[in-house]
């Protein structure tokens, strides 16, 4: 499994990671041996949210006993995030995930609370050892200039954005800025939440040359791609064991450029556009 740089947290984090949202409807045992068979596998990049309601607690279960194998990263909830409203959301994430700390510690999305509130609350989550790094998610270019002017330059660990093959909005402002400003980018939904490129499409017949090419399955293929460069990283959710077995698969795979730009022509990334979100 490749692993890299994730911005500010100093330290290497596995490209491709998993998500948990929606795992908790799932049939229990299968989402909590899929989340194990995916970190003895390498992906160690766990995503989870207090948003995302039983999930931290399956969360908590599945890594009880590893946590220190893996990058844990949990959300607070725009409505939740005061100063004070941040730092007892932490605590009851803490609680859920059965341990003492994140790893990084992310706003969901921007509300209405002022970025500054937040971010004073991180930083004292943080000077307290309760988060070891801080994020944002659903940022658009314009909302990183206002974050970093507000916790200032090399604080912001990622951002977590909507990226997948048909939906490439962030390689216009947002990933540039990340890229130039050391901000990592976590790509969610990386298999278009249940709305994967059908095969007999023209690009899906695409993706399926060059995943035979590789031996490898669209998916796998597509997961590369979605992590091909810095700072990219990508975070499939899957609750069948065999389905993150595939996924942690990818974590090796290496396309040539010719075949990067095969898969960038057959899935543009349309024009310039604000920042869309699930
Ligand atoms: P996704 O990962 O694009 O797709 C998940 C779906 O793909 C599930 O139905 C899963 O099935 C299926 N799947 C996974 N691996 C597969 C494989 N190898 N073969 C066939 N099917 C496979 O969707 P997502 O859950 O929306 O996004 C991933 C994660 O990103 C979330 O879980 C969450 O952690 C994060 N996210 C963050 C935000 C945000 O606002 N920050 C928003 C959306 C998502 P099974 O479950 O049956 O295995």
């Amino acid at each position: 499994m490749q692993d890299r740089r994730f911005g500010s947290a100093e330290r290497n984090v596995s490209t491709i990671g998993q998500g948990t949202w929606y795992i908790d409807r799932a049939d229990r045992a299968s989402a909590i041996a899929a989340l194990r068979r995916g970190i003895d596998l390498g992906m160690t990049h766990i995503d989870t949210a207090e948003y995302y309601g039983e999930a931290e607690n399956i969360v908590g279960e599945a890594i009880a006993g590893r946590r220190d194998q893996v990058f844990l990263v949990s959300k607070v909830t725009p409505q939740n995030a005061s100063r004070s409203g941040t730092v007892a959301a932490c605590e009851r994430s803490l609680k859920r995930l059965r341990t003492d700390r994140l790893d990084c510690y992310l706003l969901h999305w921007r509300g209405s609370h002022p970025l500054v509130e937040t971010f004073a609350a991180f930083a004292e989550l943080k000077a307290g050892g309760k988060i070891l790094s801080w994020g944002v998610s659903n940022f658009d270019a314009a909302d990183l200039e206002d974050a970093e002017a507000a916790a200032g330059e090399g604080e912001i660990a990622c951002n977590q954005i909507l990226y997948h093959l048909q939906e490439r909005a962030i390689e216009h402002a947002v990933l540039p800025w990340c890229r130039k400003h050391n901000v990592a980018v976590v790509g969610y939904s990386p298999f278009g939440h249940d709305d994967f490129p059908a095969p007999r499409t023209t690009a899906g017949r695409i993706l399926a040359d060059i995943a035979a090419a590789h031996g490898a399955t669209a998916r796998q293929i597509a997961l590369a791609f979605l992590v091909r460069s810095d700072p990219l990283f990508t975070i499939p959710k899957a609750s069948d064991p065999d389905h993150a077995a595939e996924n942690a698969g990818a974590g090796d795979l290496r396309l040539s450029d010719a075949e990067i730009a095969r898969l960038a022509a057959a899935f543009p990334p349309g024009k310039p556009r604000r920042l869309p979100m699930l």
